[in-house]
């Protein structure tokens, strides 16, 4: 079996996700679930970055233990998580042990094949970004990202050597268009290197919060330097087995946030190639979403939280909204009246629709038994699906989920204008049986399709879609050959039928 492995990025826990962090777990969730459906073993993790100077700070203003503030925090993470329905295989957090044996093990490893070295750093450093900033790039003295004065920073560190792997990045980003996804990211990192790259400064002095340098016990390691590692540190890497590493590095997808491409297109590679380790196969930038023009933020207030969102559409519309209305590659917005809209035109009106006008015939015309499956009814299902799966799996594969979406689409709104088009109604009044129960194998063959391409989605949904089918709704033995394979004569009743999607009124304005 074909594995996959898939990550995000591990959030500073000093503050709760937002939409925008909920956001891009829910597109890895659909690609790992989607990955599953389609037969890899698939790993898929998430976590959190804990040794942040916000985080420190966060902790001791609130008169807490560090580590018992991200104990509090990381427990809060999980718990969206797992309200969203997100299915990480593991949860990595920085403040494991395990990982940082393997922060100390890449450090020295590194030091030892020469690319770290000892310098004296001075510079300005913004702790929202956790990076050094240049004069330039401050508008009114202030880190345009966080409206924030950065502090000025003088000590000797120890630096790692990213200017020395200029050339190899530019060569492998180069022979490998599928690196860094998508194309308008690739040209900035391109770019940057065009540039010139820098060595970066990778400890931090007389910090206490962070892993401690194996060479220097007065110094931590730099955050960015610290988190990276997780996508090894998390498979075993230089732990006591390395059975995942062997079994599932390199990885197969990073999916992380645009703004922090740098990190994992060029630091990240550059640490992987000057530690001797493979790179992974895809960085994916995926873009922001904005609540009303605006990119959400903890400084900047205009916070949607996920967990409300969740509550109010239910965990798997919400998914199913973020998806299908924000490209992955690109920026979106979210509004609760635009999702209210999508919500009762695509789910309430066609998806919804579609179900129970189907199953409602088939309980009122044959007391709920699957009609045979005929060469008739084969015939139009396959003009009502056709071209879906292929389509749906090609851009899955490049994480188009909005696409994917609109290709089942494109079929749902076929099957309704197909019941229009056949009036069933009318073939039992004029008791055409033959014609009535091929119009509603067909339709039933459109749905059981749908659900199974339904299921990295709207996992829950997909379930109930199974249920009120009548076919097996354990979602983790479903395999997505299902959907190109209709006609099962196993198929024999529906089951009890409920609305999948009840129509949403636009909440009262306040
Ligand atoms: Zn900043």
């Amino acid at each position: 079996m074909s594995k996959y492995y898939v990550t995000t990025a591990i959030d500073y826990v000093n503050a709760k996700p937002h939409l925008g962090t909920a956001y891009e777990k829910i597109g890895a969730d659909c690609l790992a679930r989607y990955k599953r459906l389609a037969g890899f073993d698939t790993y898929f993790l998430m976590g959190t970055d804990e040794h942040s100077t916000n985080v420190e700070k966060e902790a001791a203003q609130l008169g807490e233990d560090a580590q018992a503030y991200c104990d509090r925090m990381a427990e809060e993470f999980e718990a969206v998580w797992a309200k969203l329905h997100i299915s990480y295989d593991q949860f990595i957090r920085t403040t494991d042990p395990s990982h940082a044996n393997a922060v100390q093990d890449i450090f020295q490893k590194i030091y030892d094949n020469g690319y770290i070295y000892t310098g004296l750093y001075k510079g300005l450093y913004c702790v929202s970004c956790e990076e050094f900033v240049g004069e330039k790039d401050l508008v009114d003295g202030k880190c345009p990202r966080h409206q924030q004065e950065p502090e000025w920073i003088e000590e000797t560190n120890y630096f790692f050597a990213l200017s020395k792997f200029s050339d190899r990045l530019r060569n492998h980003i180069e022979t490998h268009p599928e690196f860094i996804q998508p194309d308008i990211r690739r040209n900035e990192i391109l770019n940057v290197i065009k540039l010139g790259l820098e060595d970066v400064s990778i400890s931090r002095t007389g910090k206490k919060w962070g892993v401690p340098l194996p060479m220097a016990e007065n110094q931590v390691v730099y955050v960015w330097f610290d988190a990276l590692i997780n996508y090894v540190s998390a498979l075993g890497y230089a732990g006591g087995s390395n059975e995942k590493f062997l079994r599932y590095w390199p990885a197969d997808c990073h999916i992380i946030g645009k703004d922090i491409t740098r990190f994992h297109c060029l630091i990240w590679p550059a640490m992987l190639m000057a530690a001797d380790i493979t790179l992974p196969k895809c960085v994916f930038g995926h873009g922001f979403v904005y609540s009303r023009g605006t990119k959400m933020s903890k400084t900047l207030g205009n916070i949607v939280d996920p967990n409300e969102m969740a509550s109010f559409f239910g965990a798997d519309v919400l998914r199913y909204i973020l998806l299908r209305g924000i490209a992955f590659n690109r920026d979106g917005d979210f509004t609760v009246e635009q999702s209210i809209t999508r919500y009762n035109a695509e789910l309430a009106n066609e998806l919804g629709n579609l179900f129970s006008r189907t199953l409602s015939m088939v309980q009122r015309y044959r007391k709920g038994e699957i009609p045979e499956w005929t060469s008739e009814a084969g015939a139009d299902y396959n003009r009502l699906t056709e071209g879906m799966v292929d389509q749906y799996q090609v851009f899955m594969d490049r994480l188009a989920f909005d696409e994917a979406l609109d290709a089942m689409w494109k079929s749902i709104q076929a099957a309704n204008r197909y019941v229009e088009e056949k009036k069933p109604w009318e073939l039992a009044r004029a008791d055409d049986k033959a014609a009535l129960w091929n119009t509603l194998r067909a339709l039933l063959e459109v749905l059981r399709t749908v659900s199974v391409l339904c299921v990295p989605f709207m996992p829950v949904k997909a379930a109930e879609m199974r249920g009120q089918l009548g076919l097996p709704d354990d979602i983790s033995a479903m395999k997505l050959e299902e959907a190109r394979n209709p006609g099962d004569t196993g198929w024999k009743k529906i089951g009890a039928i409920t609305p999948l999607f009840p129509k949403l009124e636009s909440p009262a304005e306040e």
